[in-house]
C-alpha cells in the first residue's frame, strides 16, 4: 500500500511537473510574442506613466539641480533586433559588431518620458554598462534616435572586470551628485542599474531577454 502511494505520488508528480515546463522553443516564441504584439511596449509605458508622476513639475523650487539617470540598454535603445537575431542567445563579438552598427531603436515610452524629464528642467545623465571603446557609436546611435541634450554619459572602463556593474553604476551616481546634482530618479532594466542606493527614485522596465548582475 505504502509503496503503491509512493507510485502514485511520483507519477503525480510528473504529471503536474509536465503540466508546468514549456519547451525553450515555445518559451522563446512567446517572449517574441510579448515584444512584437504592442504588450512589451504598453507595459514599459505603464511603468512610466507611474514613475511621472513622481517627477518634479516644471518651475517647481527642486527642478534645478535635480537629474534623471538612464540606463541604455533596453532602456533608452531597444536591443531585441540583436537578441532575437541571436535566437535568444548571446556572443561578444556579434554584440560588439551590433553596437558598431548603431541600430539600437529608441524605446518610445522612455525616449517621451526623457524628453518630459528635460521639458520640466531636469537634466538627465545616461549610465551604461557599455564599454568606453564604445562610446562614439552609442553617442551617435542616442542622438540619431532622438535622444538628445543629456549631460554625461557614463560608461564601463575597457578594462573592467568585476562580475558586478553594481559598484560602478552606483560611483557614477556618487560622480553626479559630487557635481551638485540630485538624483531624484533612476531608471533601468536590470535590478543591478538600480541597487546600491543614490536615488530618490527607481524604475525598473521590463526585460524578459536576459539578466545582468
Ligand atoms: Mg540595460
Amino acid at each position: 500500500m505504502k509503496k503503491t502511494f509512493r507510485v502514485f505520488a511520483c507519477l503525480l508528480s510528473l504529471v503536474l511537473l509536465s503540466g508546468c515546463v514549456t519547451s525553450l522553443v515555445e518559451a522563446k516564441a512567446k517572449v517574441a510574442e510579448y515584444y512584437e504584439n504592442g504588450s512589451y511596449e504598453r507595459d514599459v509605458a505603464q511603468k512610466l506613466k507611474e514613475a511621472e508622476k513622481l517627477l518634479p513639475r516644471r518651475g517647481a523650487y527642486n527642478t534645478i539641480g535635480s537629474a534623471v539617470v538612464f540606463d541604455i540598454d533596453d532602456t533608452a535603445l531597444s536591443t531585441y533586433e540583436y537578441q532575437k537575431g541571436m535566437g535568444f542567445g548571446h556572443y561578444g563579438v556579434a554584440w560588439h559588431q551590433w553596437l558598431e552598427m548603431k541600430r539600437g531603436k529608441a524605446i518610445k515610452p522612455v525616449l517621451d518620458f526623457y524628453n518630459l524629464a528635460r521639458e520640466r528642467g531636469l537634466t538627465v545623465f545616461f549610465v551604461s554598462g557599455r564599454r568606453e571603446k564604445f562610446r562614439r557609436v552609442t553617442e551617435e546611435n542616442l542622438r540619431a534616435v532622438g535622444f538628445d541634450g543629456w549631460k554625461a554619459l557614463y560608461m564601463k572602463p575597457d578594462d573592467f572586470k568585476s562580475k558586478s556593474v553594481v559598484e560602478l553604476k552606483m560611483a557614477h551616481r556618487i560622480a553626479i551628485e559630487k557635481q551638485g546634482y540630485k538624483i531624484v530618479m533612476n531608471i533601468g532594466d536590470q535590478p543591478s542599474d538600480l541597487e546600491g542606493g543614490h536615488a530618490k527614485h527607481t524604475v525598473l522596465l521590463p526585460n524578459l531577454i536576459y539578466g545582468v548582475r
